[in-house]
C-alpha cells in the first residue's frame, strides 16, 4: 500500500478525511489496521479497508529529524538525562483491543508502549521492563512483594525514578502498599494507569505516562504517589498521595481523586509545568537508606462491609483469619444494638466481633469515605471499641486500612499492630480534616 516505514511522516487519505503523523508499527494481531500518531500525542488506529494512500511526507520527515538532531544533541550538551525505571505489570495501559473480538484483551509489549511514546526518551534514559502481565484484580500480597523488590532494584541501580504501570482497578491499594514496603526510599515511584488501551485515540496513557517521566525528571519529590489524569481533558495530570487516593468512577479517566487530602501536584502537560499543591512532601535523596519491608503472604485479612439487616454469620466467617477491617457506618457503627423484638440477632453480632477481636486486631474504617471515624460520639461504637474493635480516629479509605493492616501484622507485634493502626506512618492519616478536602 506504501514504501513508508515505521517512524516516517506521512499522510493517510480515507475516504473520510485526510490525516497527518507519524507512522507506528503496526502490533501482530492488529495486520488489518494503521496506526498513525498525531502531533497531538494520540495514536489512531485506521482500518486499512478505508485507506485510499499513504503518501510519504519527505521534507517535513527531514526537517523533523534534523530539529530533533539538533534539539537531542543541545540537549545532551547542557544536561545528562536522569534515568527512569518502566516496570510494566499489565493492566489497560499495556493493552490494546483485539478486533477480532472487540474487547481489550492483547497486550503491546514494553518496546512497543516505548516505541508509541517517543516523548518518554526526550525526558528520561528510559529502561523499560515487563515484570508481570496481569490485570489488576488479580494482585495479592505476593505481587506487593515483586513490585516493591524490583522497585527497590532499580533503586539500587542508581534510578532517578521508577513509573509502575497497573491496571486501575486496584491501584490504590498497591500504591499504599508500595508506601509501606518502601520505607524512606529516597526516589519517587510513580504507578500510572489508563482507562482506555493505549491504542485508542482518547487514550489517557500518554498523559499519564509523560505526566509521571516529566515530573520524576523535574521535581525534587521522593516517595510513593500515583499520577492519573485531573478531569476530562488532556490538559493536566495529578500526582495523588499514595495512600490517600482511590478509584472513583468506573470509567472516566480521571476516576482517580485524593480522599480527605489534596492532591500533592498538578502537572500542566501542555505548558510543561509543575505545581505543588501540597504544604510539604518528601524530597529526594539517593543517598536515603531504603528499608524493604515487605508483606507476609501467607496473611489473611478480610474487609466486610456492614449493612441493613445482617447476620452473625458474616462475621464469623472471619475465625480462621489473622485480622479483619469492618467497613461500618459513618463515624463507625455496626449493627449491635438490640432496640426490638427484630433486632436480637444483633447481640449476637456484637459477641460475634467481640469474639474476633480476641483472636487477631479488627479495625474500623468508614464506608462514608470521607471523613474522619469519630468512635466516641455514640454508644454503639463505644460498645464496638469496649469490644476491642481499634482504629478510632482514622480517616484512612478502607483500602488503606487493609493494607496497612496487612502490612503492619507482617512486620509488628500484635500488640504494636493496635497503637500504629492509628499513627500516622506514610500520610495515610491527617492530622486535621480540611473542608476543603472533601469531592475534590
Ligand atoms: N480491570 C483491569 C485492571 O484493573 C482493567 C482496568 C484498567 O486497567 O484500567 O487491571
Amino acid at each position: 500500500m506504501t514504501a513508508a516505514k515505521p517512524g516516517d511522516s506521512v499522510e493517510v487519505v480515507t475516504s473520510e478525511e485526510t490525516i497527518k503523523g507519524t507512522l507506528l508499527q503496526t502490533p501482530e494481531l492488529e495486520k488489518g489496521v494503521v496506526i498513525i500518531k498525531l502531533s497531538s500525542g494520540y495514536n489512531i488506529g485506521i482500518s486499512k479497508d478505508k485507506i485510499k494512500k499513504i503518501a510519504l511526507l519527505p521534507q517535513q520527515r527531514k526537517e523533523e529529524q534534523i530539529e530533533k538532531a539538533v534539539a537531542a544533541a543541545k540537549e545532551k550538551t547542557q544536561r545528562k538525562l536522569p534515568k527512569i525505571s518502566i516496570l510494566h505489570t499489565g493492566g489497560t495501559i499495556a493493552s490494546k483491543v483485539d478486533y477480532r473480538t472487540g474487547g481489550v484483551v492483547a497486550r503491546f509489549t514494553p518496546q512497543e508502549i516505548l516505541e508509541m511514546f517517543p516523548e518518554l526518551k526526550e525526558i528520561a534514559e528510559i529502561d523499560s521492563r515487563l515484570i508481570r502481565n496481569m490485570w489488576s484484580e488479580d494482585m495479592r500480597f505476593a505481587h506487593y512483594n515483586i513490585m516493591a523488590k524490583e522497585a527497590a532494584k532499580e533503586a539500587a541501580k542508581g534510578a532517578d525514578g521508577v513509573i509502575i504501570t497497573h491496571g486501575t482497578d486496584t491501584l490504590h491499594y498497591s500504591s499504599a502498599a508500595l508506601a509501606f514496603a518502601l520505607e524512606g526510599i529516597g526516589i519517587p515511584v510513580i504507578l500510572v494507569g489508563a482507562q482506555r488501551s493505549s491504542d485508542r485515540g482518547s487514550t489517557d496513557a500518554a498523559t499519564n505516562l509523560i505526566s509521571a517521566a516529566y515530573f520524576i525528571a523535574n521535581s525534587d519529590f521522593a516517595g510513593v504517589a500515583i499520577c492519573m489524569h485531573e478531569n476530562m481533558s488532556d490538559s493536566s495530570s495529578l500526582i495523588l498521595p499514595a495512600t490517600k487516593a482511590r478509584k472513583m468512577h468506573t470509567s472516566r479517566r480521571d476516576a482517580f481523586r485524593p480522599i480527605n487530602s489534596t492532591a500533592t501536584a498538578r502537572i500542566d502537560y501542555e505548558g510543561r509545568n509543575i505545581a505543588f499543591l501540597a504544604k510539604d512532601h518528601p524530597k529526594k535523596d539517593k543517598a536515603r537508606k531504603l528499608q524493604l519491608r515487605l508483606f507476609n503472604e501467607k496473611l489473611k485479612i478480610g474487609i466486610l462491609k456492614t449493612h441493613p439487616n445482617m447476620y452473625t454469620e458474616e462475621f464469623a466467617a472471619y475465625q480462621k483469619f489473622d485480622g479483619l477491617v469492618i467497613e461500618g457506618f459513618a463515624l463507625g457503627q455496626a449493627p449491635i444494638n438490640q432496640v426490638d423484638e427484630f433486632t436480637t440477632e444483633h447481640k449476637r453480632i456484637l459477641a460475634a466481633i467481640a469474639a474476633l477481636c480476641k483472636k487477631m486486631p479488627v479495625a474500623m474504617a468508614s464506608q462514608s469515605i470521607y471523613g474522619r471515624l469519630q468512635m466516641n460520639v455514640y454508644s454503639t461504637a463505644r460498645d464496638l471499641q469496649a469490644a476491642g474493635v481499634i482504629g478510632n480516629l482514622s480517616d484512612m479509605t478502607p483500602e488503606t486500612t487493609f493494607v496497612k493492616l496487612a502490612w503492619l501484622l507482617s512486620n509488628y507485634k500484635k500488640a504494636e499492630v493496635k497503637e500504629l493502626i492509628t499513627k500516622n506512618l506514610r500520610g495515610e492519616i491527617s492530622e486535621r480534616t480540611e473542608p476543603a478536602a472533601f469531592l475534590v
